[in-house]
């Protein structure tokens, strides 16, 4: 059976403790790979191999970094049927979806910061006659990089890549859910001829490793990308610590359909931001409130064009719904739908676990679930279920519609389906999210700040923003 490894000082190398854990398949819910286990004595190695790469890889000039990136970018770009097809029998996802979304964006990530850092700037403020001052924005050093298992890869590298840009040296954990195309990813590193202990990729789980990752004392700033709970975990042991951190965390996001949206471009983008991922997407939009005059027909086109996609193999190119990630996780949705029901909710599809045929017997395959009649405050509607679930339910004023929207601990993404710009605006306006799309989702920009507010986060990804996480600002000032 194949064995992943670690990547550090440049080289592919075993756990040192000799422990592994079992990697699932998805869609067979059979074991088909094992991963390290690694802990303390790999992050020792992991942040010596940074300690001894960190000066060199600051000090070089962006253009020559860029570069290297650029190489990492065309690598991952050329390899990136192969990345898909990992991804897809990792995560489950469709592989369809896993080539126009997780290899896209993973080469697009370190192509973006690569390009980014020869244009990134700092600042200079002059003081007149008197002086003036200029701000140098070093690298913070060594850097850790969590991700979780949703978009293995993509989220990955959204983090690697503008640390690596700004000049930081890195150890990163991937999910060890889904581990697959890091290492694949070690490999490249590997190709393309990236310093060795720039990048060190260790595997295993939260507690073995990703704990000691977050309170190493040469580790001084943590990117982390997962739940919320896990997010406040890593704060109180970061904090005292006083690292930085940048907390990506869940959701539980509104879309809002009022009556005077295209109704058919709406329809289809609706139950795109739902179901994408088998709704494993911190952006889907899993709470859906439409304009009550229109509400009987949306339902009704929604649940037509839901029951009509194909649950399959992931590795057929025409399934459109795989499987979900892992047994636990579809064991939490399938409870999630039985809550829904004790709640009061009825199931207008889907609600089930699906039984395939042959080699996907004991996959995790759920059915797309719309569900109705539950108000904000059941827990259906306040917890993030990350699955194949979306409810639905009427709403008759704006007002009613903002506070809806804004009555869960979550704040990350929202989407407005409405031609009326003056109620896009305001809405916009007062809508507690860190993200907000207008008649689309999950439309995406690599400049804008990405992240949450409430408990979906402390912190934003994405341009300028990232890179000026990674770096430590310091001010010079001379008097003339
Ligand atoms: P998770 O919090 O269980 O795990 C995420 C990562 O953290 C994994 O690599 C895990 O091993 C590691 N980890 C767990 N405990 C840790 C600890 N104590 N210290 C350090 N590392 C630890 O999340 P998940 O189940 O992998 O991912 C799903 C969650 O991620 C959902 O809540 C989803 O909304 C969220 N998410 C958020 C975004 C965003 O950008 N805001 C994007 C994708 C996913």
């Amino acid at each position: 059976m194949q064995k992943i490894q670690n990547y550090i000082n440049g080289e592919l190398v075993d756990p040192i403790g000799g422990n592994y854990l079992d990697n699932y398949e998805p869609a067979t819910g059979q074991i088909y790979s094992q991963i390290p286990q690694s802990d303390h004595q790999d992050l020792e190695m992991a942040v010596a191999a940074a300690k001894a790469a960190k000066d060199e890889w600051a000090d070089m000039p962006a253009e020559q970094r860029a570069n290297l990136l650029s190489k990492l970018a065309d690598a991952i770009e050329n390899a990136g049927d192969e990345i898909a097809k990992a991804e897809a029998i990792d995560n489950g996802k469709p592989i369809s979806f896993a080539k126009a979304v997780d290899s896209y964006r993973s080469a697009a990530n370190i192509r973006f910061f690569a390009n980014a850092t020869t244009q990134f700037s700092s600042e200079c403020h002059s003081m007149g006659a008197v002086g003036v001052n200029y701000t140098l924005r070093d690298p913070v050093g060594i850097v850790g990089c969590i991700s979780p298992w949703n978009l293995p890869l993509y989220l990955f590298t959204w983090k690697i890549a503008p640390a690596l840009a700004t000049g930081n040296c890195v150890i990163a954990k991937p999910s060890e859910i889904t581990p697959m195309t890091a290492y694949l990813f070690a490999k490249l590193c590997i190709e393309v001829g990236i310093p060795k202990g720039v990048i060190n990729i260790l595997h295993g789980t939260g507690a073995s490793i990703g704990g000691p990752i977050v309170e190493h004392p040469a580790i001084k700033a943590i990117s982390f990308t997962g739940g919320s709970a896990t997010g406040k975990a890593i704060a109180a042991v970061a904090a005292p610590l006083l690292k930085k951190t940048s907390l990506e965390l869940g959701g539980k996001n509104p879309t809002l359909v009022f009556a005077d949206c295209d109704f058919e471009a709406t329809v289809k983008e609706v139950a795109r931001s739902a179901f994408s991922n088998q709704g494993q997407i911190c952006l889907c939009g899993s709470r859906i409130y439409i304009e009550r005059s229109i509400y009987d027909k949306f339902k009704k086109a929604l649940v037509e064009r839901v029951s009509k996609l194909r649950i399959g193999d992931p590795l057929d190119e025409s399934t459109q719904h795989g499987a979900l990630v892992s047994k636990p996780h579809m064991e939490k949705v399938l409870s999630y739908i039985e809550l829904a029901k004790q709640e009061g909710g009825k199931v207008l599809c889907g609600g089930s676990r699906v039984e395939l045929p042959g080699r996907l017997a004991e996959g995790y395959f759920v059915e797309p679930t719309i569900i109705e009649g539950l108000d904000i405050q059941c827990r259906t509607n306040q917890e993030e279920i990350f699955g194949p679930v979306c409810t639905l339910q009427p709403f008759d004023t704006d007002e009613e519609a903002l506070a809806l929207a804004n009555g869960t601990e979550y704040g990350l993404a929202t989407s407005i389906w409405s031609n009326n710009i003056k109620r896009c605006h305001t809405f916009s306006r007062n809508m507690d999210f860190g993200i907000v799309w207008v008649n689309c989702w999950s439309l995406r920009d690599l400049r804008t700040p990405f992240g949450g507010v409430k408990s979906s986060g402390v912190g934003r990804e994405g341009g300028y923003e990232a890179m000026r996480f990674f770096t430590e600002p310091k001010n010079i000032c001379i008097k003339y």
